[in-house]
């Protein structure tokens, strides 16, 4: 089969789909891995990098296209450049299954297949291929040294002959991958940390990582069969906003996480908090691009609202783009390893595998993933 790896769609995206360490396990499962040319550019890797491991590169991007039998990147193909692949093919990336309805439209018009790696269920067999959790993971960590880098304190306490630095007070709203690992990134700078999240089975989690929960009695909070946390009621909502005021108010850095699987993320810090907080403070949202979890964060910036700095700047995975790349490509290649028909040594999209009941968006004209399905008929 013929597996096509183009350069990112959209180009600002650092991230890369294969690394050249990849080539020859694709290879050894009999796959053709054919490479568009600079792909590597932003992580350093030159072309000759993915042809001494086995790949082949190509400049004419719609001709690749054209003769796929998957076509994989980090970011999703422009709705044309879908439409240039064979019936036969399937295209894999952060699809954004949600929010793309026109591509979901002509993806079903024109009968081609969809993963998205959104979709992959957060299971245990399914851990090597969750690319949601290896880059919220990375966004975690990255999310804490942002948070460093515009804060005018030290996190550790210091006692010196000059005098004696508190420890920063940092607080995580949200306790899910990203969370955990700001939890313990925070921890291990040696900051005084405070978390909370709404499910409940999080405070212990918050506590084996050395970390304070904050309790909040919202009465009875709900889950999805696959973990994700329903959204609050509205009353649910303003208790929570009320009752971590304070502990915002006393934070020298308040980093939010939380999200709700294909919906928007809720509104957890409003304008009247930040205006408690002191100056110099530093909020960063997490879900800056998708709407925020703060009031006054803005989408892709680093703003100053009130003398408190509040970082949406999003893209988190990609400041450390290289293993960023490294984790999501394997879980790509657990994936794709997963599709391969042992007996005919081909790519396969078989819409009764347990992983692509979910994760395909579409397959033959028809959408596959239950919850996007309810929304397309
Ligand atoms: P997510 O990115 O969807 O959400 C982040 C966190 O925000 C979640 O912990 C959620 O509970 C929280 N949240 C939602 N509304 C909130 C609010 N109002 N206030 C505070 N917090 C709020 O979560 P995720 O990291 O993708 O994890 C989702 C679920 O999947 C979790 O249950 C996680 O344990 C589970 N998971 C399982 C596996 C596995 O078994 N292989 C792997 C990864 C994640």
């Amino acid at each position: 089969s013929v597996l096509v790896f183009v350069k990112e769609p959209y180009h600002l995206e650092k991230r890369c789909a294969l690394l050249p360490d990849n080539v020859k396990i694709y290879k050894r499962l009999g796959a053709t891995v054919q490479v568009e040319s600079q792909i590597g550019d932003t992580l350093g890797f030159t072309d000759q990098h993915y042809i001494d491991a086995g790949a082949e590169i190509f400049t004419d991007r719609s001709a690749a296209l054209s003769t796929a039998h998957a076509v994989l990147s980090v970011r999703p193909l422009a709705l044309e450049e879908l439409a240039q692949t064979p019936q036969s093919c399937c295209s894999i990336s952060f699809f954004d299954p949600f929010n793309s309805p026109d591509k979901i439209t002509s993806l079903l018009d024109n009968k081609r297949s969809c993963i998205s790696m959104e979709l992959i269920p957060r299971s245990t067999r399914c851990q090597k291929m969750d690319a949601l959790s290896s880059q919220a993971s990375l966004a975690g960590y990255v999310m804490v040294l942002k948070a460093m880098s515009n804060l005018h304190k030290t996190l550790p306490m210091m006692m010196t002959p000059a005098g004696t630095l508190k420890p920063a007070k940092v607080f995580i709203i949200g306790v899910g991958v990203a969370g955990l690992q700001a939890i313990a990134t925070a921890k291990r700078m040696g900051a005084n940390v405070i978390a909370y999240d709404t499910r409940p089975e999080c405070a212990q989690q918050v506590q084996s990582l050395g970390a304070k929960f904050l309790n909040i009695d919202l009465g009875v909070t709900e889950s999805t069969d696959q973990g994700y946390a329903k959204a609050l009621s509205e009353e649910q909502l303003t208790l929570q906003q009320q009752a971590q005021a304070d502990c915002i108010a006393d934070s020298d850095i308040v980093i939010t996480t939380a999200q709700l699987f294909g919906r928007k993320p809720p509104l957890l810090i409003s304008n009247d908090v930040i205006l408690r907080m002191k100056p110099g403070s530093v909020i960063v949202d997490m879900a800056a691009l998708d709407g925020g979890n703060v009031e006054a964060s803005v989408a892709g910036e680093t703003i100053i609202y009130k003398a408190v700095k509040i970082v949406g700047d999003g893209d988190w995975a990609g400041e450390v783009a290289l293993d960023a790349s490294q984790m999501y490509a394997n879980n790509l290649m657990a994936l794709v390893q997963d599709m391969y028909n042992t007996e005919t040594s081909l790519f396969t999209v078989d819409a009764q595998n347990d992983v692509l009941k979910s994760a395909l968006v579409t397959y033959n004209g028809e959408v596959i993933n239950p919850i996007l399905k309810s929304q397309y008929t």
